[in-house]
């Protein structure tokens, strides 16, 4: 009989840890798959200012180690496997790792989150590791007392801008005359000597032969274009969710986002929840990410007693 696992968690952010938090305490053995970016997009931030309990603000890759010692502490398992597909038409589920190997599981938590967006451009693309990153936090040092590009005007953006100054000169560049991130962040963007900023401007190429020397912008407001020279370009124009591997199964919106019922993690299929940025476009924060993988890990729990497997021969854990 293969072993038939509770609750598997696939995805490690603060939604998969929190879910493992509540399932492990509540005896449920969880396993974590925890997929190609090991606790999620905190372990690519820095300073963390806004998760509640620490008052001087902490790093993201310390953060997401505290949740994953303080979920293995209660029993969690981790595994650094990405599942690479569900099959839910028969109940216990059936997952398929990347390594081949299959498994089995009564509830399964989807908490695989979002990954950056890139223009789409040729030479962005082609670029990419040569002075075209989405993550300042990584590859901001290598541009010590260099000029630098970032694209967007959300808080990841003004967030970055910010950081790269630490280093470097920064250009930002706002598709819009205005920016979408929050007060705090435009007044941080707006206090900083090294930030400018360049409003309704596009970029509409990366120029560089092997790697990045500068961008091709155009000016959205009368379709002038011009170019700037640059030794980086970051973007940090949001998030696509992750959520190929079940778009057979659950509904999704019509950028992926895996759609729940109200005011809970259900979806369409039953015994599948989804926490975090995955079925969240509007919040996508760490703690609302960790609320609603609290959420996920109560409604399995609630699931399974009700569906009264305790009481099913196979129950091995
Ligand atoms: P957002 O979706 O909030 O912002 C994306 C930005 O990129 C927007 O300004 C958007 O422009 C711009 N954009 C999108 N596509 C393009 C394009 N093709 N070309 C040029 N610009 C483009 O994403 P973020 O990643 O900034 O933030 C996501 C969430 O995470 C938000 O809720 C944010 O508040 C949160 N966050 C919070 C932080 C904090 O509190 N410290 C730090 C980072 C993120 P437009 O405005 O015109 O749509």
């Amino acid at each position: 009989m293969p072993e038939i696992h509770d609750v598997v968690i696939i995805g490690s952010g603060p939604a998969g840890n929190t879910a493992a938090l509540y399932t492990s305490r509540a005896n449920l053995k969880p396993i974590v798959y925890e997929g190609l970016q090991p606790g999620g997009q905190l372990t690519i931030t820095t300073d963390v200012e806004n998760y509640p309990g620490f008052p001087e603000g902490i790093m993201g890759p310390e953060l997401m180690d505290r949740m994953k010692a303080q979920c293995t502490r209660f029993g969690t398992r981790y595994e650094p496997w990405t599942v690479r597909s569900v099959d839910l038409a028969s109940w216990p589920f059936q997952f398929t790792l990347d390594t081949g190997e299959v498994g089995h599981a009564r509830t399964i938590i989807v908490a695989t989150g979002a990954t950056a967006m890139y223009l789409g451009l040729e030479n962005e693309i082609r670029l990419q590791g040569y002075g075209v990153s989405a993550c300042a936090t990584c590859d901001g040092f290598f541009y010590q007392g260099k000029t630098v590009g970032v694209v967007g005007g959300g808080d990841s953006a003004a967030e970055e801008a910010a950081f790269l100054t630490k280093f470097a000169d920064v250009h930002l560049f706002v598709r819009r005359d205005a920016l979408r991130a929050s007060k705090i962040m435009q007044q941080r963007v707006a206090d900083n000597q090294r930030i400018t900023v360049h409003w309704s401007t596009s970029v509409i190429d990366v120029l560089g032969k092997d790697e990045v020397t500068g961008v091709r912008l155009a000016d959205n407001t009368d379709g002038s274009e011009r170019d700037m020279d640059l030794d980086g370009l970051f973007l940090a124009i949001g998030h696509k969710p992750n959520s190929a591997a079940f778009a057979d199964w659950v509904d999704t919106d019509e950028t992926g986002y895996i759609l729940t019922a109200a005011d809970s993690t259900a979806t369409r299929v039953p015994g599948l929840f989804a926490a975090g940025d995955v079925q969240d476009h509007v919040y996508r924060q760490a703690i609302s990410a960790a609320g609603s993988g609290c959420m996920a890990a109560l409604e399995a729990e609630r699931w399974l007693e009700n569906k009264g497997y305790e009481a099913l021969p196979q129950r091995e854990l």
